[in-house]
């Protein structure tokens, strides 16, 4: 039995997004399932989303606690800000998430030595953390919840540039130096590998930062496993030149049972719907919901929105859909016109507005298959659930995910998007058309050949993200080795 003295203090920074933070709340609840002492460093307000679940940790006997930042007031505008992207509109502010002055650097430093650590885990956009760490003698961790593959193949084209040879921007390339051979267009790269203006030098600026301090962390804590992308993980490795721990799909980890899935994703104003969601859920047959949703950032044009709603409604399969507005009030202008009243007397198409309890979804066994943006995280969460995917990639590194589904893993039909742009950018023209839509789901939820192997294969990765977590997998082992060394290093730093 460890004393206290002897147990391991970790402290959780997290970014302030849900792709970002929540993966990091998860791992934070891995780590003190482990035995760690943890303190996860966030706000009020993100503190408000997911404190029920480290309360019932904590009551569970678990050594896990939130501090909560008094942000100044100067600070807590720009921090309300944020919040709105998630819910709201502001595309000018996505270009600032890279900056991490969210959190004030001086005063999680001012914070650290009272709360004693031996060990940071820091989410990729607060690189300052790496002087911190310092500073206190002890290991810094860059988190990260992307894949190995995009990193990958975003380095690849950043050194070689293949794109740079060719006379348009829909003519293909294969991205060098893969195992496997990737095509892409120029048009589905990032805009800063491509183009040099103010916001590209900037959010350059940004990554040379965050890529600095990866280099120089103790190593990079990652929410992927091994089974998936194993050639990825040793190219990662070799090509940043750190070590990495793959401990995930982490949400997998924590988030065992519906009760827990549930407390997960749940916004107050869910509890109420929840009950009439599983009750429809519970009416249709095992595999044969389609679960739409394009993660917790992106806003889609209306004359995207009619377009998915035709396509659905024409596909003839059942469907949860979670559409978000441009416009807080609209609540249904936006879909054409009887869409909502046809889905409720058919019951084919169950509409959630703007948050849905997305893993509890996932794992209904009525469920069969996702649309999906290609946010990591949802990519790892109805991975675990065995689901195969509809790819729609949006922007950033969502076309790299994309190729990881639909050319290696062969789990994923691509809907075919060919631009890589912030959804506030894409234009009438670039939306994608509902016969597209409308045959995608046929293929992808029919009973065709090339459906039934590519469930299959997503029903195999199910199997294998549940084995990576548990005691002798390979996720359950990574994280099992790295807290063991952690350890080592505290008792190796209290002899000298
Ligand atoms: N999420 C959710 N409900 C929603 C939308 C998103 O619970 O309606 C969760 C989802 O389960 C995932 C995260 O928010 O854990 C979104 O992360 P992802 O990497 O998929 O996409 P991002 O939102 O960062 O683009």
């Amino acid at each position: 039995m460890e004393s206290q003295s002897q147990k391991l203090n970790v402290i959780f920074l997290p970014y302030l997004l849900p792709g970002h933070s929540k993966p990091m709340v998860d791992t934070a609840r891995l780590f003190a399932k482990h035995g760690v002492n943890v303190t996860i460093i966030t706000t009020q307000a993100n503190a408000f989303n997911f404190q029920k679940h480290i309360d019932s940790d904590y009551d569970s006997g678990y050594s896990i606690r939130t501090h909560v930042l008094q942000l100044p007031s100067a600070q807590i505008c720009f921090h309300d800000e944020v919040e709105n992207i998630k819910s709201g509109v502001s595309s000018d502010m996505l270009g600032k998430i890279g900056d991490g002055m969210l959190i004030p650097q001086d005063q999680v430093e001012q914070l650290l030595p009272q709360l004693n650590p031996d060990c940071l885990v820091t989410d990729q956009f607060y690189p300052w953390t790496v002087e911190s760490a310092a500073k206190l003698g002890i290991p810094r961790l860059y988190f990260y919840s992307t894949s190995y593959f995009s990193t990958c193949a975003f380095r690849c084209i950043q050194k070689h540039k293949p794109h740079e040879s060719l006379d348009s921007d829909t003519h293909k390339f294969s991205i060098p130096g893969l195992p496997h051979n990737i095509e892409m267009t120029t048009a589905q790269i990032e805009e800063r590998l491509k183009t040099k203006n103010m916001m590209t030098d900037y959010l350059n600026a940004v990554c040379e930062a965050i890529i600095e301090s990866e280099i120089r962390s103790y190593g990079t804590l990652c929410n992927s496993f091994h089974e998936l992308e194993s050639d990825y993980e040793q190219l990662y490795r070799s090509i940043v030149g750190v070590k990495s721990w793959s401990i995930g799909p982490v949400s997998t980890s924590v988030n065992r049972d519906d009760k827990e899935r549930a407390k997960r994703d749940q916004k107050d104003d869910h509890i109420a719907e929840e009950p009439e969601l599983l009750n429809w859920l519970d009416s249709k047959q095992n595999e044969s919901v389609l679960y739409v949703s394009f993660g917790s950032l992106t806003r889609l044009p209306h004359s995207q929105l009619l377009e998915i709603a035709h396509g659905l409604e024409n596909s003839g399969h059942n469907f949860i859909w979670v559409v978000r507005n441009m416009n807080e009030d609209d609540d249904g202008d936006s879909l054409p016109e009887g869409f909502l009243e046809r889905m409720k007397e058919s019951s084919k198409g169950y509409i959630i507005w703007n948050w849905a309890p997305q893993v509890l979804i996932l794992n209904h066994p009525a469920v069969g298959g996702v649309v999906t943006h290609c946010g990591w995280n949802t990519i790892l969460e109805s991975s675990s659930a065995g689901l195969p995917m509809i790819t729609w990639p949006m922007f950033a590194e969502q076309f790299y995910n994309e190729k990881l589904l639909v050319d290696v893993l062969k789990v994923g039909v691509s809907i075919g998007v060919k631009g890589n742009k912030f959804w506030t950018k894409s234009g009438d023209n670039e939306v994608v058309r509902k016969e597209d839509i409308a045959d995608t789901v046929k293929l992808l939820m029919g009973s065709g050949e090339e459906s039934k192997e590519i469930r299959i294969r997503a029903r195999k990765l199910g199997d294998a993200a549940k084995r990576t977590i548990e005691e002798g997998g390979s996720s359950y082992n990574n994280l099992k080795q790295l807290i063991d060394e952690l350890k080592s290093l505290k008792i190796s730093k209290s002899l000298s």
